[in-house]
């Protein structure tokens, strides 16, 4: 007989929470000094006492970091601002980015999980033991290409930028990467050999995961600047990096499209039939085969399914259709981004690919406040979004 699945109780909620900050602990991947992060909850960590309402029982161990936990009270103790900022692009960059962070606790837990205990706020710790507001791979190998843009960089950037993330942990939130693809980090290995990078990524039909498509999105921004064949040619080569079997790129041209029409301002229907329009024109002939893979999406098919129908996993063609089908769904950044983490699956990747799309439509100011100050190495972000701007321009 099937076990009757039940909520987790607040006790197993925080019981949880601390075996996950002790491994943490364990590991070295956080200091227990840094791990008083819930400003609202401060004051019972400075009495040496962990209760909280939310928990509603005694006393907890002086490592968990947030006690209070989805709480909305939460408030940072360094502002940093973002006054007159460009909305959209700041917002799908850092809607990616948070996406990616509201994921990672949660990545890789079951559908039924994530309905016995949905995600409503930012969490810490979970699958890789994180400390509260950490991105993951989809957020540092994005940075990796904004950095190199910003820099007026060519691919060989990209690309020691790459190398730069898998070996010394920069572009993280720690110094030390916890999470990489096993395409991506092929292809990496190729590059550190000196393979041109363009020659880099993995050309077979396995090797469709969503990989290039978490790391896209800056080339959104930077479409204006070159004739549409150049464009192509850019994002193809951009995949090709990790990812150069056709699906992947089609996935990244098409997100890339959408985005960019975002960016320009058009509404979610307008910008949706524009990458249909793109990716129909330029690959119905040459790729029938793709075209019938990528059916649902072009067809507009995907936006009538049932929960059930859509799979989010790490494959390409399931993220990008599941991003599709939540970013219609919701209607804000916080019910996009919660309704695609809590499809469970990859949820970091399917969140910040969805979270860039809805951080580009609703702005910047459409995402809580309290989740773009949790960000963690926000300022570091902000600077690179900074550099970007001003070579986009
Ligand atoms: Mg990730």
């Amino acid at each position: 007989m099937e076990e009757q699945r039940r909520p987790l109780t607040m006790r197993e909620k925080a019981d949880f929470d601390i075996s996950s900050a002790k491994r943490a602990i364990q590991q070295g991947i956080v200091k227990p000094k840094i791990l008083r992060q819930c400003w609202e909850c401060k004051k019972y960590l400075e009495q040496g006492n962990m209760y909280c309402e939310e928990y509603a029982y005694g006393t907890l161990p002086e490592y968990v970091m947030f006690p209070k936990k989805e709480c909305e009270k939460f408030v940072p103790n360094k502002e940093i601002s973002f006054d007159e900022c460009d909305e959209k692009l700041y917002g799908g960059i850092i809607g990616h980015c948070i996406g990616d962070i509201l994921g990672v606790p949660v990545e890789f837990s079951s559908r039924e999980e994530r309905c016995t205990d949905p995600v409503k706020e930012m969490r810490a710790y979970g699958t890789y033991s994180q400390p509260f507001g950490t991105w993951s791979d989809d957020t540092s190998l994005s940075l990796c290409l904004i950095d190199a843009i910003g820099k007026d960089g060519d691919y060989e950037v990209v690309a020691n930028n790459f190398i730069a993330y898998m070996e010394n942990g920069e572009f993280t939130p720690e110094g030390k990467m916890f999470d990489i693809g096993r395409t991506t980090q092929l292809s990496i290995e190729k590059m550190k050999q000196g393979v041109s990078p363009i020659e880099c990524g993995m050309k077979s039909e396995n090797d469709n995961g969503n990989g290039s498509l978490m790391r896209i999105l800056p080339l959104a921004f930077v479409k204006e600047k070159y004739s549409v064949e150049q464009m192509s040619e850019y994002v193809k080569n951009i995949s090709a990096l990790t990812h150069g079997h056709i699906r992947s790129i089609i996935a990244c041209e098409f997100y890339v499209e959408m985005a960019y029409s975002l960016y320009k301002g058009n509404g979610k229907e307008d910008a949706y039939r524009s990458a249909i329009k793109y990716i129909t024109d330029k690959y119905a002939c040459s790729y029938p085969e793709e075209m019938q893979i990528y059916s649902r999406v072009l067809s507009e098919k995907i936006l009538e399914c049932n929960a059930d129908e859509i799979r989010s996993t790490g494959y390409v063609v399931d993220s990008l259709e599941a991003s599709l089908w939540v970013f219609f769904k919701g209607n804000s950044y916080k019910e996009v981004v919660l309704s695609a983490i809590n499809l469970g699956g990859d949820t970091d990747t399917i969140g910040a690919i969805a979270g860039g799309l809805a951080g580009i439509h609703y702005g910047l100011s459409g995402i809580p406040t309290r989740w773009i100050q949790s960000v963690r190495k926000l300022d570091f972000i902000k600077e690179e979004i900074e550099k970007f701007e001003e070579k986009i321009q």
